[in-house]
């Protein structure tokens, strides 16, 4: 069934776990990531970024197709706007159907993001829409730095950002970056644990992909309420592919590809579920 993430993040936070929030850029990873939930009997966030966009598929078309298949699922489902840039793009997704959005104005001044936010969230809440928004910049995996502190979001201002805005969840920069490392990042527990005790919307942790199972346990289990992962899902559909492609030189049929990236990208979600302790939520 589809539903606002407002409710689902509460209840992951208040049982210190995390709920994986999956990319999906056409129908077959859609509906794969549906398919693992539904069997788990778990909730799920499936997210369509902005960046992604009109490569394989549409903001109208990923909102049809996933609105279609979400609404004859068993388990709670959220269709999530990922990395929104602008007021009219998370509108647009409103519009169609969306259950949540992210608006990110991160790069911006703390007050311009505020009130970048509060435009979304008085829009999206009319609509019974849930809003993410982010502090303290994520940056990229190729361009990690782990000695440099100020990439850390402060505790006094995601404070006064939720008391601001009244936002559902926040995005917060803790040692993650978004894509593939090298090497495992270093995770800030303290800051962690000091925002999940002082900010009172749920938090959220981006650049899940290739942090390692223990920091992300951890994330989990102490304060992070949402978990974004993308990368590591196609990276590991692609895997099964070339496996199948080494094993068998000629494959010739389109459907066994299918089949070994659906393998790959499921094993890998199965796996998140079960690193971030997922547990079902009943609404
Ligand atoms: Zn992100």
């Amino acid at each position: 069934m589809l539903v606002s993430s407002g409710k689902l993040l509460e209840a992951a936070k208040a049982g210190h776990f995390a709920i994986p929030s999956a990319n999906f850029v056409d129908e077959d990873s859609l509906r794969w990531h549906l398919q693992t939930a539904e069997e788990m009997n778990l909730p799920i966030i499936i997210a369509l970024a902005e960046v992604h966009l009109d490569r394989l598929i549409t903001l109208e078309e990923g909102a049809h197709i996933a609105k279609f298949y979400a609404e004859r699922t068993s388990n709670p489902v959220v269709l999530h706007l990922d990395h929104g840039k602008s007021f009219e793009t998370c509108k647009k997704a409103v519009d169609l159907g969306f259950t949540s959005v992210m608006l990110d104005a991160s790069m911006e001044s703390f007050d311009v993001n505020v009130q970048r936010t509060r435009e979304v969230i008085e829009y999206a809440r009319a609509h019974g829409v849930s809003v993410e928004a982010e502090i303290g910049h994520v940056g990229t995996g190729a361009k990690y730095d782990n000695n440099s502190d100020n990439i850390y979001t402060t505790v006094e201002e995601a404070a006064a950002f939720v008391e601001r805005t009244g936002v559902d969840s926040l995005a917060v920069s803790i040692g993650t970056a978004h894509g593939l490392y090298k090497g495992t990042p270093k995770i800030n527990f303290d800051r962690l644990h000091e925002l999940a005790a002082a900010v009172k919307a749920p938090l959220v942790l981006h650049g899940g992909s290739s942090s390692g199972d223990d920091n992300l346990h951890r994330c989990a289990t102490e304060g992070i309420a949402k978990i974004n992962v993308y990368s590591d899902l196609v990276v590991a559909a692609a895997k099964e592919v070339y496996a199948l492609q080494q094993k068998e030189a000629e494959v010739e049929d389109y459907y066994t590809y299918k089949e070994a990236a659906k393998q790959g990208m499921q094993a890998m979600l199965k796996h998140c579920f079960e690193v971030f302790a997922t547990k079902p939520v009943t609404l």
